[in-house]
């Protein structure tokens, strides 16, 4: 049985790849990169569960998800259940899967290698504040996004091209049993800090990780 440390799972998300896509944050990140919108993501030993468990609560959604996008935290820092869960989602009949990492492209070479045919697209490399972000999926410009299949080739090379004005999106999920509401997407700069200002000034509760760029 295969340990994973898990974030949280959404389906369906539609603003981090194409389709409607399950979602799956893992938990865990050790990269740190200052102004991430994922900080409690970042802490290790959360969210303990099982490959196995994530798979019986993937399987009653997989026909109807377009792909999977795998996020977190650092997902190669749990490589054997990362490795597990993709075989799983594939057993399972899923569509093309795309992971993000924090990690350089170059590092990523050996684990990527490892899990040849699994993943589609990989974005890579760590979030940089400091750079501006106007291409599709990526949090800031230096992220590569790297096609691994002729599927990925197909459904991910269109997104090379700069984010049209105008067509940003976020998705709002609702956790029905805690009332916790989730932002899915690539936010544009200060846009998580103006949203929880404004919540607040409404009188909710409202909490945004560091994005102060
Ligand atoms: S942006 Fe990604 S890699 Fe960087 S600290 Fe946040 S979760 Fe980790």
């Amino acid at each position: 049985m295969t340990a994973l440390a898990l974030s949280r799972i959404h389906f369906p998300i539609t603003t981090l790849g194409p389709g409607k896509r399950v979602g799956v944050w893992f938990q865990g990140c050790s990269i740190r990169c200052p102004g991430c919108v994922s900080m409690d993501t970042w802490a290790a030993g959360k969210g303990m569960t099982t490959v196995a468990d994530v798979l019986d609560t993937l399987a009653p959604v997989v026909s109807s998800a377009d792909g999977l996008t795998i996020s977190g935290g650092e997902p190669f820092e749990q490589s054997e259940a990362l490795a597990a869960l993709l075989r799983g989602w594939h057993r399972l009949g899923g569509g093309d899967v795309l992971v993000y990492s924090g990690r350089a492209l170059e590092d990523l070479a050996r684990a990527l290698s490892e899990l040849d045919g699994l993943i589609d697209a990989v974005i890579a490399d760590p979030f940089l504040r400091a750079v501006p972000q106007t291409v599709a999926l990526r949090g800031s410009d230096n992220q590569r996004l790297v096609t691994l299949t002729t599927r990925g080739v197909e459904l991910f090379s269109a997104y090379e091209a700069p984010l049209p004005v105008g067509e940003r999106a976020l998705d709002v999920l609702f956790d029905d049993n805690t009332g916790d509401a989730f932002l899915v997407g690539i936010p544009r700069p200060g846009d998580m800090v103006k949203l929880a200002a404004a919540l607040k000034a409404a009188g909710h509760s409202a909490a945004a990780t560091e994005d102060v760029r």
